[in-house]
């Protein structure tokens, strides 16, 4: 028992302090996308002709975020001249559309804040629906629960029964056999209840987007409230987006 106290006091206090104070992520780390309007178009053109997931719209010269894994080709083949990917992991959206992006995206919708901050801003029970995908989005999400995260300090926890919970988070693209399951648990959860797309999986098919095996997207099968972007998403990223569009 003591060397169970003496190891705790050498640890100390490990859980960030985010967001009360800013927190830089490792150089490598790919966020939100800086996007060179001015660039030409023929270079754009090589880089949605590259790119695995067909994430690159050339006419607008934008980037589908939904769709994006964050591999960087289109940033190392264009040189940094289209795009460079900054370390901004706040990229939560409340709109499918707003994730199509030159590079910035809104607020997190004001009126779906305050709707659901008034319901659920003190307290949110996530039941995790782990539907087809890789697992990694899984294990991201896991790791908000180590005391460097610490998610339960802000109300929000993963429950075992959907009938406890106010809401679902999704991650993988929807295998169908996932398919019952996926809207047997979401009918399962209590009115009013809120639906979270986690990954690119969930929000576009990700890297299975040409899978006759999956639905397709979450959205097809049940309206989303809040999309979390990334392959997996960054913990912060998630966490981000829970705490602006919940608290
Ligand atoms: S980083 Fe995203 S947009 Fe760029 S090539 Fe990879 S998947 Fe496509
Ligand atoms: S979004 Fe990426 S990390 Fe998440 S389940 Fe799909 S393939 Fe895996």
């Amino acid at each position: 028992m003591l060397k169970v106290i003496k190891n705790r006091l050498e640890q100390g206090h490990r859980t960030s302090k985010y967001p009360k104070e800013p927190i830089n992520l490792y150089k490598r780390f790919r966020g939100l996308p800086e996007i060179d309007n001015n660039c030409d178009e023929a270079l754009v053109q090589r880089c949605a002709d590259a790119c695995p997931q067909e994430a690159i719209d050339v006419a607008a010269k934008q980037i589908d975020l939904g769709r994006c894994v964050f591999c960087g080709l289109c940033e190392s083949l264009s040189e940094g001249k289209f795009v460079h990917f900054t370390q901004n992991f706040e990229m939560g959206t409340a709109n499918r559309d707003d994730l199509l992006t030159y590079g910035d995206l809104p607020v997190l919708a004001e009126h779906s804040q305050k709707h659901f901050k008034k319901l659920f801003g003190r307290s949110l029970q996530l039941r995790q629906i782990s539907a087809g995908g890789c697992n990694a989005c899984e294990a991201d999400i896991n790791v908000l629960n180590t005391p460097f995260f610490d998610l339960s300090r802000f109300g929000i926890q993963f429950v075992a029964s959907p009938r406890h919970a106010d809401g679902i988070m999704v991650t993988g693209p929807i295998s169908k056999n996932m398919r019952q399951a996926t809207l047997s648990t979401y009918a399962a959860v209590p009115n009013p209840k809120v639906v979270i797309a986690c990954g690119a999986c969930a929000i576009s098919g990700g890297p299975f987007y040409d899978s006759d095996e999956i639905v397709g997207d979450l959205n097809s099968l049940i309206s989303v409230d809040l999309y979390i972007p990334g392959c997996p998403p960054h913990p912060l990223t998630t966490l981000h987006a829970l705490l602006n569009y919940f608290k």
